[in-house]
């Protein structure tokens, strides 16, 4: 970790760098051959050779690497990273210490001042997931940082630098003790039943607290739910527990059904009552159509993008496709919570997707409320598209 590459940057791109943006971009650099082995260090400089900034050497579908430090004197040692995660954990002194919420994230990559790497908390298990090789030089000193900072019971990683950020199929577990699993979390008091160890996905995305949240403190009393590409179920649970009288889960993957049940099991609710389906949402929407089924909250979280037997969908392509299945089957003063995660297009665009469709369908709507990101997940504001969530409660009005 001694040696270090001096990387120009090219004149269009220095501006926008000098002023914060930590992103090493691929096309931002002219002599991207230096680069060797990820975890070098990197030295960025404009074209009279001016100092820009520190960082290291990363592969991920974003870029070469992230900047670490604005100083030329930095040291990017252990020490460093133990004052960033100790900032972060600092930061959520709060999510700590609610006894209601046991899961959150306490690293968020380069909102929290190093690109490459989240870490996520389920009640005393850490979950670190890293985005690229050259990250992943680091581990010791962050895993060091985490245990020393903070209590610990044991320690999770994700690797998902495969090809096209693919997660490496692995034991995920670290060191310190190993979890039982389902490790049982709580939300403002929802129970989530967690596995660690069980490929990329752990049962539920932490991002959407807030909306999970307000869909059982507002919206869900005596409406008929329909959850789409409901995955563990987790905004049906939301939904029931704010006393929706019944909740129709739909999602494509098998392991969804027993998953969903559990996590009504869990939260004393019986599955029995809720209906959990497992197909492809596109089908399920033109059978609903046929039957003329109607709802009164619908929910669509999918994908960015997802291949199915018979369908391709891409948010940024399709989604005001997939409104205007769901406007069909909304009730009149009905709500849609639109949600999607696809971090190529802003909130603005979004609501664009959401005006056409409602333009195509001859309906009107208002938007009653909308989510970003979080205060867990933290961003920073050199860095946009770091804040790929969005969310929109929509109501179908007359
Ligand atoms: N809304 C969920 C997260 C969705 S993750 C939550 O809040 O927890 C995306 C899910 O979409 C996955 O579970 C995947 O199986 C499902 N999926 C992808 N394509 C689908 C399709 N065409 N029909 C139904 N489900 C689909």
């Amino acid at each position: 970790m001694t040696n270090k590459v001096r990387l120009k940057v090219k004149p269009a791109y220095a501006k926008k760098m000098k002023a914060g943006y930590p992103l090493i971009a691929e096309d931002a650099i002219m002599n991207k051959k230096e680069l060797k082995v990820e975890g070098t260090f990197i030295e960025l400089v404009d074209e009279q050779g001016q100092f820009i900034g520190q960082g290291y050497y990363g592969k991920q579908n974003k870029g070469l690497g992230w900047v670490l430090s604005r100083s030329p004197r930095e040291v990017i040692d252990g020490k460093f990273f133990k004052t960033k995660i100790k900032k972060a954990l600092d930061d959520r002194a709060a999510f700590f210490e609610d006894a209601d919420t046991t899961a959150f994230r306490v690293f968020n990559g380069e909102g929290d001042g190093i690109g490459g790497v989240t870490i996520d908390y389920f009640d005393g298990f850490y979950l670190i997931n890293w985005y690229s090789e050259g990250i992943y030089r680091f581990k010791d000193e962050i895993i060091d940082s985490l245990r020393t900072l903070t209590d610990v019971k044991g320690i999770y990683e994700k690797k998902r630098f495969a090809k096209k950020g693919m997660y490496v199929e692995d034991d995920d577990f670290v060191t310190g003790e190993r979890a039982q699993f389902p490790l049982i979390v709580k939300e403002n008091g929802i129970h989530f039943a967690i596995y660690l160890n069980e490929g990329a996905m752990v049962g539920v995305f932490l991002d959407q607290r807030d909306v999970r949240k307000a869909i059982r403190d507002q919206y869900a009393e005596g409406k008929r739910v329909l959850n789409t590409f409901s995955y563990t179920g987790a905004f049906s649970v939301a939904a029931a527990l704010g006393g929706a009288v019944k909740t129709t889960s739909v999602d494509l993957a098998n392991r969804s059904r027993s998953k969903t049940e559990e996590h009504f099991t869990i939260n004393g609710i019986d599955y029995e009552e809720q209906d959990i389906i497992v197909e492809d949402v596109f089908n399920y929407f033109k059978y609903a159509v046929r039957k003329q089924l109607k709802f009164d909250m619908v929910i669509l979280d999918p994908p960015s993008f997802a291949r199915s037997k018979k369908h391709t969908f891409s948010a940024e392509k399709d989604y005001t496709a997939l409104l205007e299945q769901a406007i069909q089957i909304t009730e009149e003063n009905g709500l849609i919570v639109a949600s999607t995660n696809c971090s190529t297009f802003g909130m603005k665009k979004f609501k664009g997707f959401i005006e056409k469709a409602f333009n195509k369908t001859g309906e009107t709507y208002k938007i009653l409320r909308e989510f970003t990101l979080p205060e867990d997940f933290k961003i920073t504001s050199e860095f946009k598209e770091g804040n790929y969530l969005k969310v929109a409660v929509i109501q179908k009005t007359t």
